[in-house]
């Protein structure tokens, strides 16, 4: 039953998001059909985001806020009290239905990123989602997305790599802690050597061109702690809990390559909720991917990713990547791992998606 919500949700997305908005093919695969409607994802959802401040404060207007923060776990969980509306991703009021796309002009197995195993899997996909372009389906059903959340979990058997997919199909070890954590300057929080060198670097440009700062709330965290808050949180609000908090092994903070910022608001209170209208969130938007970090959970994917949109968070993948993810205009990690990584002749890449086994 889970899984055909899910799957009704991504067509749901398909018909809802305006084609302007759909993520590029390539140049030689034939155009996505236009989306025959052109209603607002948002306004599927019950109930609607609360409002927030809606304009962008100039950079003077904004006082800087310390890249370093005082923080600790317990006020990281208190910080999300944000999350108390009642979010249900696959509470969609919409169904499936329309007119149908036109047949894909390329045989499956011509597009770069078909992988033959799945062939009957993305028969299947496309069947019941039409509406899909055929390049995105093959590369949600190559990451296991037509399995559903936490359906058809696969173990990650490289979680070090820069480029994994951890996300509620992709699963990490319980055990696993990356091996070159280090604290991020001025803070006391802690990435993977790498991805935290390349924050600074993103910083520091901020400030220069800005004079602005971010206020990093969270990071790395280990199995156990995400298993507090996942557990803390679906006490709490047990419907809504798996749109904004990731069950412990299926979180990307446990990679050591993402980081969240925080908000300052005019009544000086920090959060999450709201970094989407700073100048700092504009910049990232434009330039993050320059220093190999992508918005990991963008505004109207929601269906994709399993979570509501998290302005705050951002995801480390190293800056080859990122520019060709931002290139090429894809929104989700997991689209771009479906459709580049899973057939890379570069060996780096995310071997769990060559070798999926179940
Ligand atoms: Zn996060």
């Amino acid at each position: 039953m889970a899984k055909r919500a899910i799957l009704a949700v991504y067509c749901a997305v398909m018909i809802l998001l305006p084609a302007c908005t759909l993520p590029l093919v390539y140049a030689d695969m034939p155009a996505p059909s236009p989306s025959p409607r052109s209603i607002p994802l948002r306004a599927v959802y019950s109930p609607p985001p609360p409002p927030e401040p809606s304009s962008i404060p100039s950079p003077a207007s904004v006082s800087p806020a310390p890249v370093s923060s005082s923080y600790s776990d317990d006020s990281e969980l208190a910080s999300e009290a944000v999350y108390d509306e009642d979010v249900v991703i696959e509470d969609f009021s919409v169904s499936p239905g329309g007119e149908l796309a036109a047949p894909p002009a390329l045989g499956l197995n011509e597009y770069p990123h078909y992988i033959g195993r799945n062939h009957k899997r993305y028969q299947a996909f496309i069947a019941a989602f039409p509406h899909l372009p055929v390049t995105m389906a093959l590369a949600l059903v190559n990451v296991s997305a037509d399995f559903g959340h936490y359906e058809g979990i696969t173990q990650i058997a490289n979680p070090h790599c820069f480029l994994v997919l951890s996300n509620k199909n992709f699963r990490l070890p319980v055990d696993y802690v990356p091996q070159n954590l280090r604290f991020v300057g001025g803070t006391e929080r802690q990435m993977v050597c790498e991805a935290a060198t390349a924050f600074e670097l993103m910083h520091q440009a901020l400030q220069d061109e800005l004079g602005l700062q971010l206020v990093v709330v969270s990071a790395y965290r280990s199995y156990n702690r995400q298993n507090e808050l996942y557990t803390a949180y679906a006490a709490r609000d047990p419907r809504g809990v798996d749109t904004y908090s990731a069950r412990p092994g299926h979180s990307e903070h446990q990679t050591g390559l993402a980081i969240d910022f925080l908000h300052r608001r005019p009544s000086g209170s920090l959060r999450r909720s709201g970094f989407q209208n700073t100048a700092q969130f504009a910049w990232l938007q434009v330039h993050a991917h320059k220093f190999g970090f992508i918005l990991r959970y963008p505004s109207g994917y929601e269906p994709i990713t399993g979570y509501i949109f998290e302005s705050w968070h951002w995801r480390y993948i190293g800056t080859e990547d990122a520019t060709r993810m931002f290139e090429a205009g894809m929104a989700t990690f997991e689209e771009y791992t479906g459709t580049f990584l899973v057939n890379a002749p570069r060996p780096l890449y995310n071997t769990t998606l060559v070798f999926v086994q179940r």
